[in-house]
């Protein structure tokens, strides 16, 4: 249903320009005035960058989504930069040929999902990285990798660590709080960002992480959930956000095909937590640290 009373404010503003007996200078200043209600959201959102931390774009989504439409998606997230790495690679490189303003891209060490378990035992795989790194100077990081503590101290693992140094990449980690400790003990001086903030660990492991590792980053991947309350923050979240805002990432992790479409409603989570911190914090998560980890 729709009736003449139902019009648009825009289209009642239009009819306004045109009404007789106006003065024509009136009638300039009117137009000017709705021309800038019209483009102020624009600009608002433009001034305010949203940045994702935790993107990938593997085989997995690629039939699904081509990266025209991957890209389309991310346009229609808002999401301005994202840090990206895929399994295999080849789906990193094919976004950032598209768009390298938008995509940062990130090494992965899977050449399929079968090396998310024993990468760090296979030789292979390190002569997979070398290769990536020998063709081009593009990635920013290695990563999104999973280890355990108790995989750490690997001759691989070593050997990862020894091709950050040089090349200036930063490791994207998923792991608990265990792993992450293990990790920074043998990559001394080597820039990390914890991948979904240690996914389940509790706040208090996530402060106490935080705190004894000045350098360390982590994205918030999978925590909306936790630090959503509604239209509010969860306080214990909320603490930590403010405490630690020079460390958090804003994040969304399309590891599934079903993610990518989820990925403007999964932005819809992240702008609520934005407008919910302090404006200096706010800022810092969305694009602030993003930015301070590949300045490093
Ligand atoms: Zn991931």
């Amino acid at each position: 249903m729709c009736s003449l009373g139902d019009k648009p404010a825009a289209l009642t503003g239009l009819a306004a320009w045109s009404r007789p007996g106006l003065e024509p200078t009136l009638k300039h200043l009117l137009r000017a005035l709705f021309l800038l209600l019209l483009i102020t959201p624009i600009q608002a959102t433009a001034a305010e960058p949203l940045y994702d931390g935790h993107i990938h774009y593997s085989a997995n989504a690629h039939a699904e989504v081509p990266p025209e439409r991957a890209l389309a998606l991310l346009e229609e997230a808002g999401i301005t930069r994202a840090m990206v790495s895929s399994t295999p690679d080849d789906g990193t490189l094919a976004l950032y040929r598209l768009d390298p303003e938008r995509i940062v891209p990130v090494l992965r060490p899977y050449r399929n999902r079968g090396d998310m378990s024993g990468w760090h035992r296979d030789p292979e795989v390190i002569a997979y990285i070398e290769a990536r790194l020998a063709a081009t100077d593009a990635y920013r990081g290695l990563g999104e990798f999973h280890v355990d503590a108790a995989d750490v101290g690997s001759p691989e693992m070593a050997r990862l660590i020894d091709l950050a140094r040089p090349h200036r990449l930063f490791l994207h980690v998923h792991t608990d709080g265990a792993g992450i400790e293990a990790l920074i003990a043998v990559a001394p001086g080597v820039r990390i960002l914890w991948a979904h903030a240690g996914l389940g660990e509790p706040v208090t492991t996530v402060d106490a992480v935080l705190s004894r590792h000045p350098g360390l980053m982590a994205d918030l991947s999978y925590r909306y959930g936790d630090i959503l309350r509604g239209s509010a923050l969860d306080p214990a979240w909320h603490d930590l956000l403010r405490r630690h805002a020079d460390r958090f990432l804003l994040a969304s992790d399309t590891w599934a095909p079903s993610r990518w479409p989820q990925l403007p409603a999964s932005t819809t989570q992240a702008r609520a937590i934005r407008t919910t911190l302090a404006a200096g914090v706010a800022a810092k998560l969305a694009h602030g640290n993003f930015e301070a980890l590949l300045a490093r």
